[in-house]
């Protein structure tokens, strides 16, 4: 077998044998035990089920350990697996069931209960299953030590995985993976681990002197989960605690309990643990990393994780579903010395910021950054405009503006289509909400374009206060006034009580925000 397939990091992870691998709720399964209920699992499904190679199999439930082995065996039956959606609705469900051709599908009995209209064979865990399916422990039952993975002949070129995107600027797209990105995958998040090591002057083995054990705060079914937090801890051997949901409070019993070192999620979930009420009543001394990504991560973040979890390495990454997670990571002194910057690209990564026209920029100037490298997919699933579109000649648009530094340095500046344009003069939302995070006051803020008969726009912000903080729209305007240019600053201020609307990645859902404001 091709070592870059993911059979080849089913077989790495089984020699950590004893050694427990996930943890959910008062549930400790060891390495070994996940790899005979997995090699079960793809059996069943060869066997009983007709999977053969390149049929998709669908994975739709919370972060049970059951995730975790029905994306591998569908992996290890050569299929290609499709985690779905926890959170979406019936519809949203079905359309993720037909776009992607699904044969087989392995659900939580929540999502069981969505996906029975489709009338496709059914595995359901976690609950009863309905007329017809069956049940996880059925299919699976407590394989021995003689249980083997099904034979099939898989190489790093072949489908793996179909992720569907978030959904942010559209409908999400069906992101086709294969087993090299796939199996790349720990290596883009061990090279931006290691350089963080290397960068406190240490080397890995002293780093090495604790068990790692990642609590992750987002789910397996996006790409930050899988790749940059489970694929990582199958290669290293370290423990990954899982959670039904996001719950700052449980988090932070989480950590305390199971000795958590690495938390692994979004910007939000860091700062939420932060400000939970019962943040200072936990022993958080074993956490020695904050990993977070996937979305904008405002300098205030690390202030904050600076003063509340002191010494701790901290690191941002950039990806996109379409990288395979981590693309770009910021970590230890380079980030506490750049906060604004998403860092480096990983090593087996080139990056470059190119002109509408396609032509690269000179270092500093802002274009649309692109992605190429081992970690890039194949191309969107049933989509071949769009991945014409987007994967040019090897490199990919990621449809984000950003510049790169003298020295390599990374800038997110905005998503392409979060701009706002005032009298022709591009105003990148993103900066401004960075200004207004300043204020301490604010606890968050999310910039729009206002229309306007002569300007075309004018900019506007929805800014929700902290607790018992109070501002005028004035006062926060004279606050940005000599932080940024004067036609930057917002003409209109909403304040707000509620939570802004955020996808559960943590990114700020602007077309609702926009139409629950504007109308429009
Ligand atoms: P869709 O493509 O369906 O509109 P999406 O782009 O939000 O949704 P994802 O693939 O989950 O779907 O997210 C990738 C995007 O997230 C990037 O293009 C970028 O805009 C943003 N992003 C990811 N990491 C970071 C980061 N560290 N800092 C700033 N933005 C980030
Ligand atoms: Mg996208």
């Amino acid at each position: 077998h091709a070592p870059a397939h993911f059979r080849a990091l089913l077989d790495i992870s089984r020699f950590h044998g004893d050694k427990v691998f996930l943890v959910y709720e008062d549930e400790h399964i060891t390495f070994e035990e996940h790899y005979r209920r997995v090699a079960a699992l793809a059996t069943r499904l060869v066997e009983d089920y007709g999977v053969t190679k390149g049929d998709r199999v669908a994975v739709a439930m919370r972060n049970y350990p059951e995730w975790v082995v029905a994306f591998s065996a569908a992996l290890a039956a050569g299929a290609v697996a499709v985690p779905l959606n926890a959170w979406w609705t019936e519809p949203e469900l079905a359309y993720g069931v037909s776009d992607s051709g699904a044969k087989v599908l392995i659900a939580d009995a929540e999502r069981a209960a969505r996906l029975a209209a489709t009338g496709l064979p059914l595995i359901v865990a976690r609950g009863e299953a309905p007329p017809g399916a069956r049940t996880f422990a059925e299919v699976v039952g407590e394989p021995g030590p003689e249980v083997r993975l099904p034979d099939v002949e898989l190489s790093p070129e072949d489908p793996a995985t179909i992720f569907y995107t978030s959904g942010t600027t559209g409908h999400p797209k069906g992101a086709l993976g294969s087993h090299r990105n796939l199996g790349q995958s720990p290596m883009t998040v061990a090279y931006g681990l290691m350089r963080a090591v290397a960068l406190a002057g240490r080397d890995v083995s002293e780093a090495a002197g604790q068990r790692r054990v990642t609590l992750l705060a987002v789910p397996l079914f996006h790409v930050t989960g899988c790749f940059s937090a489970l694929t990582t801890t199958m290669f290293g051997g370290g423990g990954l605690v899982l959670m039904y949901k996001w719950d700052p409070a449980q988090a932070l019993r989480l950590i305390e309990r199971e000795r958590v070192t690495v938390m692994i999620g979004v910007p939000t979930n860091a700062w939420q643990l932060m400000s939970h009420p019962d943040f200072a009543k936990h022993d958080l001394s074993s956490l020695n990393t904050v990993g977070y990504g996937g979305a904008p991560a405002p300098p205030k973040l690390l202030e904050r994780i600076t003063a509340n979890l002191p010494q701790r390495a901290t690191s941002n990454g950039y990806g996109m579903t379409e990288t395979t997670a981590l693309a770009i990571g910021n970590g230890g002194p380079d980030y506490l010395s750049r906060p604004d910057s998403i860092g480096l690209p990983s090593a087996v990564v080139d990056v470059r910021v190119v002109d509408p026209a396609g032509e690269e920029l000179p270092r500093g100037e802002v274009g649309e950054l692109c992605v190429r490298g081992p970690n890039v997919i194949m191309g969107y699933w049933n989509k071949p405009q769009a991945t014409a579109e987007t994967f040019v000649n090897g490199w990919l648009h990621t449809g984000d503006l950003a510049k790169i530094d003298e020295e390599g340095f990374v800038y997110i500046v905005d998503r392409a289509k979060d701009i706002v344009i005032r009298g022709g003069e591009n105003v990148y939302c993103a900066e401004v909400e960075a200004a207004l995070f300043e204020h301490p006051a604010v606890d968050d803020a999310a910039v729009i374009g206002v229309p306007h008969d002569e300007l075309g726009e004018e900019v506007g912000a929805v800014v929700r206060l902290a607790p018992g903080s109070s501002v005028t729209a004035d006062e926060l305007r004279g606050f940005l006034d000599g932080r940024i240019a004067k036609f930057k600053i917002p003409v209109h201020v909403w304040f707000r009580e509620d939570e802004l609307p955020r996808n559960p990645g943590g990114k700020i859902l602007k077309t609702r925000l926009r139409r629950e404001i504007l109308g429009s």
